[in-house]
């Protein structure tokens, strides 16, 4: 059983700051800022590629109201709120979670978009190979 699934058992103790039939959410150990939470659906997928339409239409509203609720607590500027997908993508835990990151200024969160240069020719295969995919 993945460590999510002990929370969700209540094997593995957490600070739950959510929970209904479906859904828990809870603060995340390393609070890489204050108030970091994490949101999951209790029924075990192991990403955000293999939950279903319907449990991901239910968790941003779920993970907004969430993120409502510790900008009330913490006075939050802004938040980012993401999943990785993938140990590549830096999963380290395959139970799909939905991470609600606090921002504050001078907090040591570090989320950075390199820039690529891809030539005009490259991007529009790109974009058409990409949509003929969907
Ligand atoms: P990710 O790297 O996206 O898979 O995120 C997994 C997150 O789970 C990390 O931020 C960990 O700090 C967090 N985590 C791992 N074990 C626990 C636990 N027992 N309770 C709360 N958070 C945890
Ligand atoms: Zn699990």
């Amino acid at each position: 059983m993945c460590i999510f699934c002990k929370i969700v058992n209540g094997d593995i103790p957490s600070y739950k700051v959510y929970e209904d039939e479906n859904f828990l959410a809870f603060l995340d150990i390393s609070q890489t800022t204050k108030g970091h939470t994490l949101l999951i659906p209790k029924n075990h997928s192991d990403n955000v590629l293999s939950t279903s339409e319907n449990t991901l239409s239910l968790m941003l509203p779920l993970a907004t109201k969430i993120a409502l609720a510790i900008q009330k607590t913490t006075n939050a500027q802004g938040f980012n709120i993401l999943t990785n997908c993938g140990e590549i993508a830096g999963q380290s835990v395959m139970h799909f979670h939905i991470h609600i990151i606090p921002r504050y200024q001078n907090d040591t969160f570090n989320i950075s978009f390199t820039s690529n240069s891809f030539t005009k020719e490259d991007l529009t295969t790109l974009c058409s190979n990409i949509k003929e995919s969907l």
